[in-house]
């Protein structure tokens, strides 16, 4: 099979894979490894009508209201060290009107405006829109990337914090954004790393490649290339996650502590979310999370971390 990201045309079949952490469709997902750029694809042909069916509740946002304040104080602190701080170490006047795509919840929204950003959020999700409107009033557009083109919505930064390797035909999908941007334009992508050593450690069995949601999971060079290809140009690359990578390899040893997956399930079961069997499962994943630091760390400083930031700029 050709590689979508380099061309390469003989990307082999690496994983069959099931929905390991959620458990939203019972049918066998195949990935294919491209030798030459590193990516681990699916075929988007077969999976593009069915993507929407592939999202549980609840995945990547929560009512606010099921949300503990320890738990919600927990994820704005964890988003202002990660995702505030990376962006604070680029542009430290918080200058520009932003854009944060694919924004769920809106917390990152909330904390760049309080930082100084003229900060927008985009979000297909309605429920997640809706939270977001609550944490970030009047910042929120639900819908589609097209949704801003058309009327000519301009913006010096956009960001994509865990959006692209849920895209499909991420080169027209990096051309078409690139309207959304005022020159000189600002791009700010994270994704998962396959290359990660974590990732390499637990193969099919990784966190991060969060099968079948994921359609791309890419490498820092099959990024940095797709990037190239669609006329940016890198300004800066990051291997460390503080929320991402630690928590990556915990939910990859111990799926069963994944609070996300937790939290899917209680939301299916309409279940308390605050029974002492759950309190024990947070401490206890807590006490991993803090545990895979060390790692993370490490992996990060071998060029391997478990999540790539990219910086890059258009002309
Ligand atoms: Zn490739």
């Amino acid at each position: 099979m050709k590689c979508p990201v380099c061309e390469y045309p003989n990307a082999r079949l690496r994983y069959r894979m099931s929905d390991r952490f959620f458990g939203v469709s019972t049918d066998e997902f195949l990935l294919y490894h491209c030798s030459s750029c590193g990516l681990l694809f699916q075929n988007e042909e077969e999976i593009h009508d069915r993507l929407s069916e592939f999202y549980p509740g609840g995945y990547w946002w929560q009512e606010s209201g099921r949300l503990s304040s320890l738990e919600r104080a927990y994820r704005e602190w964890m988003i202002r060290h990660d995702h505030l701080r990376f962006l604070l170490s680029l542009f430290p006047d918080g200058r520009g009107r932003l854009l944060d795509i694919g924004c769920g919840g809106g917390t990152f929204v909330k904390l760049a405006l309080h930082a100084g950003f003229d900060a927008y959020g985009l979000e297909q999700s309605e429920k997640a829109a809706r939270i977001g409107e609550r944490n970030a009033p009047g910042r929120i557009f639900q819908g589609l990337e097209q949704d801003l083109i058309v009327p000519g919505e301009k913006f010096d930064i956009l960001t994509l914090f865990h959006s692209l390797e849920h895209i499909t035909n991420p080169f027209r999908y990096l051309k078409n954004i690139q309207k959304l941007l005022r020159k000189p334009g600002k791009l700010v992508v994270q994704v998962p790393n396959v290359q990660s050593l974590q990732a390499k450690i637990f193969g099919s069995r990784w966190y991060g490649l969060d099968c079948p949601r994921h359609v791309y999971n890419y490498s820092t060079f099959s990024l940095l290339h797709l990037l190239g290809r669609t006329g940016y140009r890198i300004q800066r690359v990051r291997h460390f996650s503080l929320r991402d990578n630690g928590a990556a390899l915990a939910s990859s040893l111990f799926p069963a502590l994944d609070p996300m997956s937790r939290r899917v399930e209680l939301l299916k079961k309409k279940g308390k979310s605050h029974s002492l069997g759950l309190v024990l499962k947070e401490s206890l994943y807590l006490a991993l999370f803090v545990l895979a630091q060390p790692f993370a760390l490490m992996e990060a400083a071998l060029g391997r971390g478990a999540t790539v930031t990219v910086y890059a700029t258009l002309d």
